[in-house]
């Protein structure tokens, strides 16, 4: 009998591993279709399609000690050369945000809109987030022996610098997730670091809770999480240092004569930045923009806002109002 329904439970894992991937393959097919036709969802369904392959990817890699090393540190020194282009492009928990967005869409219902004065103020208070969990080890580890401080550091009662990464959980894991439903080890960003603080009923409680509300909270508001999250944080700061003012390298342009001021750039930008909308021309970028180039997507005047990359125009805004003579 116990074998009958191990076996059952493996037909159903199997069933559900078929489903997802049929799921993922249709899924991919509309995109292309819809990447074909429409002009105004081209630069979004690229970045879909990049952002499913890094998902992919971390789901092999993420789980991995060294690794977890190794794409933390990558992440913040490519921030420096490229801004916050991993959070436009490649972080799983953007992606899952993205996707609650088109939910939502689909839905017909209208997403709100953060105070402008607190949406800069949420993106400061991302640093000091960084700061807190980073300083941690560091006062605490003085209090103990030296094995104990590495240990401290690398994962410890704080697992402080996992909880950077927790936006790179993927939902479904290779090793021990938060839970295993029909063989599938099933998790969500922060998830488990919700369970390693909480205890007793309040391990499931809290993780519920969390999950439903992020998944709230970025249903009512597009890419909440970012505003303040501490592995977005951006050294673009660092090109006002004498010496680096060609860091970034990756930046939002406009040109002042060819904007009408539409506010187009405004409303389809998912963390709400007005600096594109309000400066003048010339180099637009903020620490808040996540590079996603919905902007320059929606843009309806050709060449007004373009990506430039160390000073040369990789993509530029078209007029997508008239077809074009080549169509
Ligand atoms: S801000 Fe955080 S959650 Fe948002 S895309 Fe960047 S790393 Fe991911
Ligand atoms: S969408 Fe383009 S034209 Fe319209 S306000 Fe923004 S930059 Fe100017
Ligand atoms: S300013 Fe443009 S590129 Fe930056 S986040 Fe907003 S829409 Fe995306």
């Amino acid at each position: 009998m116990a074998e009958i329904v191990i076996i059952s439970i493996e037909i159903l894992g199997e069933i559900l591993r078929w489903i997802i991937a049929i799921t993922l393959f249709g899924a991919g097919i509309l995109i292309i279709q819809i990447w074909i036709k429409d002009k105004t969802k081209r630069i979004s369904y690229t970045r879909i399609i990049i952002q499913l392959v890094s998902l992919a990817f971390f789901y092999f890699l993420l789980f991995s000690f060294p690794w977890l090393l190794i794409i933390l540190i990558v992440i913040l020194v490519l921030t420096i050369f490229i801004g916050r282009f991993f959070c436009g492009w490649v972080c799983p928990f953007g992606l899952y945000m993205d996707v609650i967005t088109i939910f939502r869409k689909t839905l017909k219902k209208r997403y709100l809109l953060l105070p402008i004065s607190f949406n800069k103020f949420l993106d400061k208070f991302r640093y000091l987030i960084f700061a807190i969990i980073f300083a941690i080890p560091f006062i605490i580890a003085p209090l103990h022996s030296q094995s104990f401080q590495l240990a401290l550091f690398f994962a410890g009662p704080f697992k402080h610098w996992t909880i950077f990464l927790g936006p790179l959980e993927t939902l479904i894991v290779p090793d021990s997730g938060a839970w295993v439903i029909y063989g599938l080890n099933l998790s969500y960003p922060y998830v488990r670091d919700v369970m390693f603080y909480s205890t007793g009923f309040f391990i499931q409680f809290n993780s519920i809770l969390f999950i439903l509300l992020t998944f709230v909270g970025s249903f009512l508001i597009r890419r909440l999480w970012c505003r303040f999250c501490p592995l977005g944080l951006s050294f673009a700061v660092l090109n006002k240092v004498k010496g680096f003012s060609w860091l970034p390298i990756v930046h939002l342009d406009k040109s002042e004569e060819k904007c009408t001021k539409c506010g187009v750039c405004k409303r389809v930008c998912p963390t709400q930045v007005t600096e594109v909308y309000e400066n003048k021309g010339g180099n637009v970028s903020t620490s808040i923009c996540t590079h996603c180039f919905r902007c320059v997507e929606m843009c309806p005047y050709e060449g007004c806002l373009s990506v430039k990359v160390a000073g040369k125009s990789v993509l530029s805004s078209r007029n997508w109002l008239e077809p074009s003579e080549t169509e």
